[in-house]
């Protein structure tokens, strides 16, 4: 039986979901994956009511949870003709949002998070959910993570002036990997694919904003 919290959250989802229609998603499995996780649980208390509003909202120590839209249309380009996301890396956890939509569109998720302080919360915002293939990690990501590569799908939530080439490194032949390169003000997404040949072709998206990709952990 679903609480009317429960059910009101729900509702807010939707209405979320709906929003994400109407502003061009189009794969349906990405946004079947994001009702299927309440954001309201991965935000600040006195928040909760703005947790399904098309904004970044903060989440301590100075970072941000990704706006809905962003969360979506990364999957959306990273996914795009692949069935499944596969053994995929997130570098910049947060508190665990989009590692949680990851579940369901990823064979594993292996999410990795430069403070501590971060990575504990977002264990504890994804235990209630039990998500047995999502796995945290407090590591420095711009390193990867070289004991459980490689990956079919890398995805970096932070924004940095270039892509680490230890992430390059750790994709696997036919795999992608999505990140938003620029300065500290806009950055651009660009995907690059490594095709099976081990050549790698690199394409351009959309224009977003992140916080910035920071080498070490604290
Ligand atoms: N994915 C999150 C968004 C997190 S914001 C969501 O679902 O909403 C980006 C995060 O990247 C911040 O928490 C920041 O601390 C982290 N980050 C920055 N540089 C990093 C690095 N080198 N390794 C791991 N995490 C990093």
């Amino acid at each position: 039986m679903m609480s009317s919290v429960e059910r009101m959250a729900e509702a807010a989802t939707s209405r979320m979901i709906e929003r994400l229609r109407a502003r061009g998603i189009r794969d349906e499995s990405v946004l079947a994956a994001m009702q299927r996780v309440p954001r309201a649980r991965f935000v600040e208390d006195g928040l909760a009511l703005n947790a399904y509003d098309d904004t970044p909202l903060p989440i301590g120590f100075q970072q941000t949870i990704s706006q809905p839209i962003v969360v979506a249309r990364m999957l959306e380009i990273l996914l795009a003709g692949r069935a499944s996301l596969g053994r995929t890396l997130e570098v910049g956890a947060g508190c665990g949002y989009q590692a949680a939509v990851m579940s369901s569109l990823a064979s594993e998720v292996f999410a990795v998070e430069r403070i501590r302080g971060l990575i504990e919360a977002a264990k504890e915002n994804l235990r209630p959910l039990r998500l047995a293939n999502v796995r945290m990690k407090h590591a420095d990501g711009m390193l990867g993570l070289a004991q459980v590569a490689p990956f079919d799908s890398i995805i970096v939530a932070a924004g940095a002036p270039q892509i680490p080439v230890a992430l390059v490194e750790q994709l696997a032949p036919g795999g992608r990997l999505l990140a938003p390169v620029g300065d500290q003000s806009t950055q651009q997404l660009v995907l690059v694919e490594r095709r099976e040949n081990n050549t790698f072709t690199e394409s351009r998206y959309d224009v977003v904003r992140f916080v910035p990709l920071l080498a070490g952990t604290e």
